[in-house]
This record gives structure tokens, sequence and C-alpha cells, in this order.
């Protein structure tokens, strides 16, 4: 026997249920050394004697050649003494060492691999609605705990049969210790209950495909809920489920059989494909170019697309049937996805005709992830499905921190040290489902990644629905707030890891955010660090007069901005046609009076009000619905020349953006009969202008040339494209949300970073 050593590596970073342990005990065999390897709760744990060349270049192959779902972020070697022996093993999972924490896996859409076997007649899994293996499948939505193994997850009352173990016992096979892996022997089983004699096994999938070509909703369980899916081509079953959601014209997402139905409904780049095709298959919004039924997206310019994700999909879109399905969250519309059995045939109750459910439980509500390619790049508009509990690096050291989001669209994150974990999409906070859903997902997130938070950070609104459920959940624990803005530009400093002591000039536009003035903010320009801002720039106050009301009916918001210009309300204008006598005379009395009002700077609502002052929409069902009719109205128009904002310096330097000149120009080419499409063009070019006007003056005032994008306005492409190529040719340099939505979903980092800090 030759010279032999022994090293131990502590792996930590996402290397558990991604194929890991049988990644080293193939690598380990290969180089034939001895040892062992084991899943703890602060990663993976590998000891390897033999060889001191061998176990060297075993130490390389463990970061470089890491399978491909793994993210290995840090490998920490260290000498044992050998100990002699032969054979590597796999050793069952210790969960009692290990202080440090291990990272979950996000659900994979199922592998190409799998989807041979799927529809392979000789395969044992053939037509399996559950198959899966070490490289994809249900991960994050099955985790009940971590170390993850099998007893640890939703499969646990699966026992394997002798077949699916040897799979799971074979090193060589791709099976091998895949925790969530099963066959028709042994695995969950599908039932379809609600239309007539429940069903089992195949037949419950057959007999839904034939319910929804026959134009019925049903509902679907999925990986991280329930979906209600129908018929995209058929109008009347659309429709149907339109008004039994009480959807108003929100668009729907389709999920499209293959790549061929998708080409023939939208226009693609690569980028786009391989954003649509790739192991995370989120909805991709993509420019349409044929409608599906009129009910699918009225009034929006993009279809939101998705292929399918589970063999379940694959099964339910098999022709003959429909091609293309409605496939839209399970639930009453703002309540969260459902994803309890007894639950769906509840709260779905009048709203499917059958259900489509199996056995196999689900840990925590998922959403689908929403996406688009702007500028060749993903951007991220609901980061859920296939992203969640991945963890985003943090630029700094943090102590173990919660932060809650936002009221709208609210993910909350946990971090320590230099990770962070950010939520699933939660949803809005109005409703008590809602908020238990925030509290069920908090500590899943808790479970996961063992952060014990001893600091909770929140908004700084007092009267966010967030807030006081941080206040409820802190006992005794510190709780610090933080400005709604400043937490959306931190937020992308955070992800484009800006350093601790970085400075941007941050523009944050969106609908709203309460100001340390107690206006409600949302046209801002801010100089930010992560330790504080001072806001140098903002577009002028307009009263939002009655709150909600005037946020749901755009013609107020064109009211009150025309009001304030000191524009008179005209007939021929069509926001004052659509607001009837009465309240039109309500609202004169509330702006000359100020009741019920308060100040705004909102950049969305000064979107609404020039959607309504063109006609284009006077009452939104949905936030931003105004705004994205504007967009693509515009989209078409090339080259459109600006109008101009005021800008007015205040003896304490703050710049104000008068919109009065710009609401001046609108009119103007309205009643000289210039098409609305070409009026909407301009608005978009005026912001952008703006903007890099702002930037210009700020960086002649600071010298700081880097321009820091977020806030929800910034989800329109046409307006973020505009802004960039304005910015980039004065050599600013550019950072935009990616990873993270520009909306309120995207806040949470921003919160934990400044709130560490502070
Ligand atoms: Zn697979
Ligand atoms: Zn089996
Ligand atoms: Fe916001």
């Amino acid at each position: 026997m030759g010279e032999r050593t022994r090293r131990r590596f502590e792996v930590s970073g996402l290397v558990q249920g991604v194929g890991f342990r049988p990644f080293v005990y193939v690598t380990a065999s290969e180089l034939g050394l001895s040892g062992h390897v084991a899943n703890t709760p602060a990663g993976v744990v590998v000891e390897v004697e033999g060889d001191p060349r061998s176990v060297q270049d075993f130490g390389r192959r463990l970061s470089a050649d890491a399978p491909p779902l793994a993210q290995v972020t840090e490998v920490r070697e260290s000498w044992c003494e050998p100990v002699g022996g032969t054979g590597f093993a796999i050793a069952d999972s210790d969960s009692d060492r290990g202080q440090g924490r291990t990272l979950a896996s996000p659900d994979v859409a199922t592998c190409a691999d799998c989807l041979a076997e799927l529809i392979d007649p000789d395969n044992r899994r053939h037509r399996h609605p559950f198959i899966t293996c070490t490289n994809c499948g249900p991960r994050f939505t099955i985790i009940t705990a971590l170390p993850y193994d099998r007893a640890s997850t939703t499969m646990a009352g699966f026992p394997l049969c002798d077949a699916c173990r040897r799979e799971y016992d074979d090193p060589a096979d791709r099976r091998f210790h895949a925790q969530p892996i099963a066959c028709h022997d042994c695995g969950p089983t599908m039932e379809l209950v609600g239309a007539g004699e429940a069903v089992t096994g195949d037949a419950a999938v057959q007999q839904a495909r034939e319910l929804i070509a026959d134009g019925r909703v049903v509902a679907v369980k999925g990986l991280g809920g329930y979906h209600l899916a129908c018929d995209a081509r058929n109008e009347q079953a659309v429709a149907e489920l339109r008004r039994r959601k009480r959807r108003g014209d929100k668009p729907f997402a389709v999920m499209v059989r293959d790549l061929g139905t998708a080409a023939e409904l939208v226009r693609m780049t690569d980028d786009e494909r391989r954003l649509l095709t790739g192991t995370r298959k989120p909805i991709v919004l993509l420019p349409r170019i044929d409608a599906l039924a009129a009910s699918v997206a009225p009034g929006s310019p993009d279809l939101g697309l998705m292929m399918p994700y589970t063999p379940l999909h694959v099964l339910l879109l098999e022709a003959p049937g429909p091609d293309a399905l409605v496939m839209t969250s399970g639930n009453r519309s703002g309540e969260p996805i459902v994803t309890d059995d007894d639950e769906a045939v509840l709260r779905l109750r009048g709203l499917a005709d059958a259900w489509l459910r199996h056995d196999r439980p689900i840990r925590v509500p998922c959403d689908d992830s929403v996406a688009r390619v702007v500028g060749g790049e993903e951007l991220a508009l609901r980061r859920s499905r296939g992203h969640a509990p991945l963890p985003l690096a943090l630029p700094f050291d943090v102590e173990p921190v919660l932060a809650v989001g936002a009221d709208l669209k609210n993910t909350c994150a946990l971090a320590a040290g230099r990770y962070a974990w950010v939520s699933q999409h939660i949803g809005d906070l109005d409703d008590v489902a809602t908020q238990a859903a925030l509290t069920a997902s908090e500590q899943h997130l808790e479970e996961l990644t063992g952060v014990r938070p001893e600091l909770l950070v929140v908004d700084a609104h007092p009267g966010y629905r967030s807030v006081a459920w941080a206040r409820e959940q802190a006992a005794g624990r510190r709780v610090r707030t933080v400005q709604h803005h400043h937490a959306h530009i931190a937020s992308v400093m955070g992800e484009h890891g800006l350093g601790v002591d970085a400075e941007v000039l941050g523009v944050a536009f969106d609908g709203t955010g309460y100001g340390t003035d107690g206006a409600v903010w949302g046209g801002e320009v801010l100089m930010a660090g992560y330790k504080s801002f001072r806001r140098v720039a903002h577009l002028g106050y307009v009263p939002l007069a009655g709150g909600d009301v005037s946020i749901r009916r755009p013609y107020r918001m064109a009211m009150a901005h025309l009001w304030s210009a000191g524009i008179a309300w005209a007939e021929d204008t069509a926001a004052v046609s659509a607001c009837p006598d009465i309240e039109r005379r309500v609202l004169r009395h509330q702006l000359e009076t100020g009741l019920g009002c308060v100040p705004t700077s909102s950049m969305g609502r000064l979107f609404d009000a020039v959607a309504s002052i063109l006609g284009v929409r006077h009452v939104v069902d949905y936030e931003a619905e105004a705004a994205i009719e504007l967009e693509a109205l515009a989209r078409p128009v090339p080259d459109p020349a600006a109008y101009t904002f005021g800008l007015e310096l205040s003896a304490a330097g703050l710049v104000r953006a008068d919109p009065g000149p710009v609401l001046v120009g609108i009119l103007d080419d309205v009643r000289r009969g210039t098409p609305a499409a070409v009026v909407a063009a301009r608005f978009h070019a005026t912001v952008a202008e703006l903007v890099r006007d702002l930037a210009e003056l700020e960086r002649g005032h600071s010298g700081v040339g880097t321009v820091a994008l977020a806030g929800g306005v910034f989800q329109n492409t046409l307006l973020l494209t505009t802004t960039i190529r304005l910015l980039e040719e004065r050599d600013f340099t550019v950072l935009r949300p990616r990873l993270l939505p520009p909306h309120d979903g995207g806040i949470a980092l921003g919160q934990i970073l400044v709130g560490s800090l502070s």
C-alpha cells in the first residue's frame, strides 16, 4: 500500500436534493477513493482517503464538476488521520451535527429524460404523472424540514416499491437518492371528483381532458397549488371563467402543448425561447400574433405563455384535445392560491366544474413565476416557482433579519451573513387568507434556512398591514422602518452587488409609497446609499382625492392633474366627460377645500391620468391596467418627439418636475387630432427624457454617474428601454431590476440591506 491521505470537505450552498451525494459517490469511486458522504443541516460533508494525487483531484472536481442544479458557495477543507478501509458509503443524514445552513432547491420542471420515459410505452413509468429524477421535479413545495430526505418531504407517506428502491440505491442510476421518485406501484394517485362518479388513475386525467375540451373549467392540482384550467380557444369557456373569478380584464396565462403551438400565438426571440423552455419554465410575456379566445387577455398586447412543467401538465395537453389551456391560479380574486384538497373543494366551489387532484400534499403555496426579456436580459415580474428559495448573495454581512416587504404583491425575505432568501410571491395583504399565507411562508423559510431573525424590518407606512403583522410577531425583537422608495433603490443596488459605501442616483417611479413628509410618493429621485438617502427631485404634487377611488378611476386623477395645472375641465376632454356630473361637483369641492385629499407625486398616477385624457381607459380593474394599455398603444410609434416638464428648483435644492406643461402639450395634440398612439409615445419619451435630464443635473452637482431604476412603473418595457438608452447615450451606468421584480414584490431585499445598517 502506497502513501495514503485523508481529507474532509464541508460543502455548503445548494447541495441537497440536486444529486450532489451521488455525484460525490461516483467521483470518489472513479478515483478509487474510500470514505463517506452525508447530508448535514449545514450542507454536505465528505471524507475521502487514498492516493494523495487522487485526493487532490477529488477536491478540484468537487466544485468544478458539480451537478447542474447544485450551487456550491463554499468548500472548507481539512486534514484527517487516515483510517484505512475500502469502498465509499453514503451515510444516513446526520441532523445533529453542524451549525451552518444548507440551501433547499427550488422546484424544477420535468427534464428531457423523464419526458422521454413518460411517453415510452415500454417504460415502467409510461404515463406516470409523478415521474421525476435527480435532475427534476418538486423540491421547495414538498420539503417539510432539512436535511432533505424522503422522510422530510410530503412523499414520506409513499414507501418505495422494490423496483424504485433498487433505482434509489443504485449509484449508476439517474434516480440514485432522488427523494421524490415514485412509480405506478408506489406513487401518488390521480383522482377526478365533482363531475359525476369519482374516477382515479389515468382515467381521471383522460376525463379531465374531455371536460376541458367540452368547455368546462377544471381545478387542477399542480406543484405549488391548484390552477383553474379551461380551453384557451373556447371563448365561451374563457369568458365564463373570467365571470366566475370576477377577474375584470386582467389577462390570463396560457399553457401550450409545445413550442409549435407557442410559435403560432406569439413572436419570440432566441432569448425568449430559452426562457420559455428552460428548467424553470416561468410564464413569459410575449407579443401576441394570435388572439386565442378574445377573453384570454383583452386589451393586452402581450400573451403570458408557459410550457408544461409537470408530467401531469404534459398528459393534460395531449392530442386530441386542446393544445392551449388557460391556467390561472386557483383562488378567488385577491386570495392566495389554494393548496389543500378540502379547501380546494370548498373555496373553488362555483369556480370549477370538477377537480383533478392527487394525494401528494403541497407543503407551501407557490405561484408560477412571471418574466419577460428586456434588452436580451430577463426581467422578473413575479419571482416564485423555480426561484424560491434560491438565496441571493448580499454585498455585506447582516445579522439574522426578517424583512416583511410591502402590502401589495407581498414577498418577505430572511437574511443572515451574506445570504438573503426572498420568499415566493404571497399576494396582496388585504385579506386574512393572504396574511395567513405570509405567516406560513415565513415559517417555512425559517425551517429551510435555519435563520432565526432578531431584527424585523418594515415599511415606514403606519397603516400597512405588513407593519402591523410584524409588530404582532415581534415579541420583543427590534423593529426598524425603511422608507418605501429607499428600499426599492437599495434592492436594485443589492442585486447588482454594490458595496456598503456605494452611492447611486436612484429613480423610483411607482404607484404609492409613504413619504417622509406624509405625502404619497411615487415619482422620486433620491441620492441614495444603503445607509441613507436624500430626496433630490420629485414629480410635482397633485391632490389624490379620496384615496383608492382615484386609483380605480383614472379619470379622477386626470381631472386632479388638470385642476392642479390650472387647466379648465372642458367637456371635449375624454377624462372629463367620463366623470358623472355629481361626482364632478364633489371632486371639485374636494380639490378646492383639500377635503379627503393627500398630496401625491406618483408617476403611476400620472400614467393613469394621461391614459384617461387620451380616452384609453377611465376605470381600472387592477393596478397599472391603464398604463399597460397606454404602453401597448405607444409601442409601434417610431421616434416620437417629447413634451417637456417644467423644472423648478427650491431654495433647499430640491427639484420639482411640474407636469403642467406636459398636459398642455398633450391637450394641444388631442385637439389637433393627433392620433392617441402618437401622443402616448410622445408621453413615454417625455418621462424618459425627464429621467435623463434630472440625472444630468444631479451628476453636475455630485459627480455620481450611476443611475438605479426601480419601482412598478418600470415594468413598462417601452419606458424602461427608452430610459436606459437615453442614459447610456450620456455615459451613465444604468442598474435595473433583473432577479427581483421592479414593483413592491422586490423591496424586501432593500429593506434587509437598509434595515441592517440603520
Ligand atoms: Zn427527470
Ligand atoms: Zn415504485
Ligand atoms: Fe413601490
